[in-house]
């Protein structure tokens, strides 16, 4: 049962929040995590979801609650699959009594090889988390916030800049990236006449798990041609997740937002 009642937080900037964090198991510092981290400090209830729900409770217990009313839940969600996505909204909705009111979904994998010798599994796989969990997650928290008749919704997808510009051994992620960017228009045109808006980020080269994984003389190349001169951080992904969550950004929609270090600038 789907109910709407009033905030369960008054907070100083943000509303109530809904976030997927995706962190990966063992890892401290994903986009993820730093975004939870940066909406509860602003005083937002956050939900943390995580195909790994003892990952999403590493995080939990990392978030501030020292704004009145508070009250931060984790939980496991498959992304991918559209059992445990409507499963999670249920769970959000019957503890809170409304649905969440700004979505923000970190989750992603990567499968790298060769397009010349990439297999159907990995290609599928990646799609199926990256575009596919982000399409079922803004259709089910849109669908939530319109039987509500909520009267304003943020929802942040997670691109990458190589959904623009490709990237060798990424043709099954470039293309999911490409893929979210359409989706958030798309969702953006459809979703603007209830007062949600959708926007994207492109992070760049950001220093969490899955960038542990590439090597260290491709990182340092990867560097070099970065104006900025180095690497993200995690947190400067979530500073902008915050613009985009909250009421600054409230004449923006269907934009994504390089945060790059003006990496592929031209
Ligand atoms: P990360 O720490 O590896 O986060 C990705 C997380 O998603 C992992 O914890 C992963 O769990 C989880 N996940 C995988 N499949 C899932 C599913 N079906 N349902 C729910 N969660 C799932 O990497 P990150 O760098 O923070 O990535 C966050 C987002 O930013 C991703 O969308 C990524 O594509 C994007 N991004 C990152 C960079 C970068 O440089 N780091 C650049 C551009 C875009 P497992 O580890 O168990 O698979």
């Amino acid at each position: 049962p789907v109910a709407l009642s009033l905030p369960a937080v008054s907070c100083s900037r943000l509303p109530p929040t809904f976030l997927h964090y995706p962190l990966s198991p063992g890892g401290g510092s994903g986009i993820g995590r730093a975004v939870c981290q940066r909406f509860a400090s602003e005083g937002a209830t956050v939900v943390v979801a995580d195909i790994s729900e003892e990952s999403a409770n590493q995080t939990l217990g990392s978030l501030n609650h020292d704004h009145t009313g508070q009250d931060h839940m984790a939980s496991a969600v498959d992304v991918s699959s559209r059992e445990s996505v409507e499963k999670l909204l249920t769970s959000i909705q019957c503890r809170y009594f409304q649905p969440p009111s700004v979505c923000v979904n970190a989750a992603g994998i990567t499968r790298d090889e060769f397009l010349l010798k990439m297999e159907d599994e990995d290609f599928d796989k990646v799609i199926q988390v990256n575009l596919k969990g982000t399409f079922l997650l803004t259709q089910a928290v849109g669908k939530a916030l319109v039987a509500c008749g909520a009267p304003k919704g943020s929802i942040i997808t997670v691109g990458s800049i190589v959904g623009k510009v490709g990237n060798i051994g990424q043709a099954n992620y470039s293309a999911s990236k490409a893929g979210v960017e359409g989706l958030t228009r798309t969702a953006a045109k459809e979703l603007s006449r209830y007062g949600i808006r959708c926007n994207c980020v492109l992070p760049g080269f950001i220093t969490t798990p899955m960038t542990d994984k590439v090597p260290e003389k491709v990182i340092s190349q990867l560097t070099s041609m970065v104006p900025l001169g180095r690497m993200g951080e995690p947190s400067e992904v979530a500073d902008v997740c915050a613009f985009l969550a909250s009421d600054d950004s409230r004449y923006i929609t269907g934009t994504s937002i390089e945060v790059t270090g003006g990496l592929f600038i031209g």
